[in-house]
């Protein structure tokens, strides 16, 4: 069994092709660079993934070796996501299996998100931490279902760390950045916002900014923005790992790239006994070979391709509304 992937949620559009015992024969990408100091403008994110989508999708079946002809089931990523991208990926897809005659299935983002990392972490049943830009949450499987034990209630952990980056006047990419001017900082206290499981950042963003712009040095700031955000995270998780029983902790997302979040979650995992992993890096950030893979469980667990004519995205698709019973 082949399957080609399709991923186009947000800035990133990707192809690969995946076989049944889950090797990854090829994962293509390219990127959509907002211009400096900005944000992903979703309709010019939309046209970089129009533009480079037969080109990734090319160089995607020649890495694999494999002709279109050789592929089984089409899968695209149909939700969560910026609509216009979505769209880009869909039409895309859509048309590619209405000219192949293939079956197409849609995939959530986020579970294929934690299915690579299953597949690459060898981590059976674990709680997942999914930190990207836009995304945070702390997913587990129960009855039948990836339910969110956790999550933010405004933005991800990921835009908020580039949020104050981008205030404070840090280049591009901001995350990895403010990594780096952390080191040595010292503690000087931000708010630290949990909401039962839930969780807020967008209020440490603006106190962070407010403290820099008060002569704060940048290095505390930068180190406080850390630890607060990332202890938050780290508590929810140990309480989704007492709730549930669960022995395992998954990162991935961009954000799990952080070395001291890494730590944060390693220590609390010691110490209640527990394992953690971290997806490798090529497939924590959003990449096709999670698409083909997740497609390929979604075709064995019978999902129903889709009817070409009447597909459409799900921007606002949640984890838990997917039955995931192959779990
Ligand atoms: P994604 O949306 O999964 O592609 O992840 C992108 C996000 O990850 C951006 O918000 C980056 O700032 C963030 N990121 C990347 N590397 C790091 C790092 N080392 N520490 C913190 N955040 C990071
Ligand atoms: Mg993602």
């Amino acid at each position: 069994m082949i399957c080609l992937g399709v991923e186009a949620t947000a800035h990133t559009f990707g192809v690969a092709v995946v076989d049944g015992k889950g090797r990854v024969l090829s994962n293509e990408r390219d990127t959509y660079r907002p211009k400096k100091g900005w944000g992903i403008v979703p309709m010019d994110a939309r046209n970089h993934h129009e533009e480079k989508a037969s080109k990734v999708m090319e160089a995607a079946l020649k890495k694999a070796g494999k002709a279109m002809e050789d592929v089984d089931i089409i899968a695209f990523s149909q939700g969560p996501g910026l609509p216009p991208c979505l769209y880009a990926g869909m039409n895309f897809s859509v048309e590619l299996a209405k000219k192949t005659k293939k079956p197409l299935l849609g995939v959530n983002h986020c579970i294929a998100h934690i299915e690579i990392g299953r597949l690459t972490t060898k981590l059976k049943d674990p709680v997942t931490l999914y930190v990207s830009g836009a995304n945070t949450q702390i997913i587990a499987h129960a009855a039948g279902k990836y339910r969110i034990f956790g999550e933010t209630q405004d933005i991800g952990i990921g835009n908020a760390l580039d949020k104050f980056g981008r205030e404070a006047g840090l280049t591009f990419p901001y995350g990895p950045e403010i990594e780096k001017h952390a080191s040595g900082g010292r503690w000087i206290g931000l708010p630290y916002v949990v909401k039962g499981m839930d969780l807020s950042f967008s209020g440490i963003v603006t106190e962070a900014i407010k403290r820099r712009e008060k002569g704060e040095k940048l290095k505390d700031v930068c180190f406080s923005i850390q630890e607060t955000m990332f202890a938050m995270v780290t508590e929810v998780i140990e309480r989704a790992l007492a709730h549930t029983g669960k022995s395992e902790v998954m990162l991935t997302g961009g954000v799990a790239a952080n070395k001291r979040l890494q730590e944060m979650i390693e220590i609390m995992c010691r110490e209640r006994g527990a394992r953690s992993a971290s997806v490798p890096w090529e497939y924590c950030g959003d990449n096709a070979a999670m698409i083909a893979w997740t497609g390929i469980i979604a075709h064995r667990a019978k999902q129903k391709p889709l009817n070409l004519k009447k597909a459409e995205v799900l921007p606002r698709w949640r984890t838990d509304q997917v039955d995931a019973d192959w779990v």
